[in-house]
């Protein structure tokens, strides 16, 4: 009995308190009027975690997301981002966001990729003005992402691939924990997809803590190592193996009613 409280050091007691996880969601619900779009979702993302969320359309995907990221404030429940409440997290640029759909916003955009990127620095500057160091970073976002050949194009004159490289490496010039991403690779072709999504790999093997909302299961099942599924409420939440046996699928596609099933 003694040796098994002596495995335990202080050093491993203190890491357990100060446990923090990236994203942690205690029974957060949120409706928009009577709208009910997320109900009793619970479930934790660990730092250098790669979740995906899964759900049909309509489901409350991201709703959630945003809920996540600290963009909306639930009705009902708790949403802390490292630590803090979501609502008071005052560290954005920890958190790198690419929306729905900015793959095919029609909008002229008169500012270069490099400029966008730049804006990622704009938290780290401060009152002072943007300097070498920042200028530094954005190169070095630019070449991580192999965008350094497109940096003076406007982003209105990228495909949907390029732009979300860009707003990846808007991220990284952030030096973001945390990408939330929203069906990135919806209108790109298969082979750009690809190598976004391997990408997408790299950044959480260097320890990035990846949210992707991705409709595709076959896609989303290859990269990432925990799926919640999502129909209004979590029908499964674990790793993708135990997703992958389980009936969360039918349930969450088929009928709105079905028993949770929690692994992590
Ligand atoms: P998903 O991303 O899975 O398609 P959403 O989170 O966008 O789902 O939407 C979830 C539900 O909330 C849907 O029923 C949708 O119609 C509704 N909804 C989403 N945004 C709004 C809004 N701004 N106002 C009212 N209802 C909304
Ligand atoms: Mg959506």
């Amino acid at each position: 009995m003694p040796d098994i409280i002596t495995l335990f050091t202080i050093e491993q007691i203190v890491q357990n308190r100060e446990h923090v996880s990236a994203v942690e969601l205690n029974d957060v619900t949120f409706g928009y009027g009577d709208t009910v779009a997320v109900e009793g979702v619970s479930l934790s993302v660990e730092e250098g975690e790669f979740l995906g969320i899964l759900g049909p359309n309509g489901s409350g995907k991201t709703t959630l997301l945003h809920l996540m990221i600290g963009l909306k404030q639930p009705n009902r429940g708790v949403v802390r981002l490292f630590g803090q409440r979501a609502a008071e997290f005052e560290d954005g640029e920890r958190v790198g966001y690419v929306a729905q759909r900015a793959t095919d916003r029609g909008d002229a955009m008169p500012i270069s990729v490099r400029e966008t990127v730049l804006m990622g620095r704009f938290p780290h500057a401060g009152h002072s003005r943007i300097g070498g160091e920042d200028r530094a970073a954005v190169e070095r976002a630019l070449d991580r992402v192999g965008i350094t050949d497109l940096a003076d194009r406007p982003i209105d004159r990228l495909s949907g691939g390029q732009r979300q490289r860009t707003f990846i490496a808007r991220a990284l010039a952030a030096e973001a924990d945390l990408l939330a991403l929203d069906e990135p690779t919806v209108g790109v072709d298969v082979d750009s997809r690809t190598a976004f999504y391997d990408l997408l790999d790299e950044l959480n093997a260097e320890g990035m803590t990846i949210v992707l909302i991705e409709h595709d299961v076959d896609i989303l099942t290859t990269h990432v190592d925990t799926v919640a599924c999502l129909n209004r409420r979590l029908y499964h939440h674990g790793d993708t193996a135990s997703f992958l046996e389980s009936d969360a699928i039918e349930e969450a596609y088929g009928r709105r009613s079905g028993v949770l099933d929690h692994h992590v």
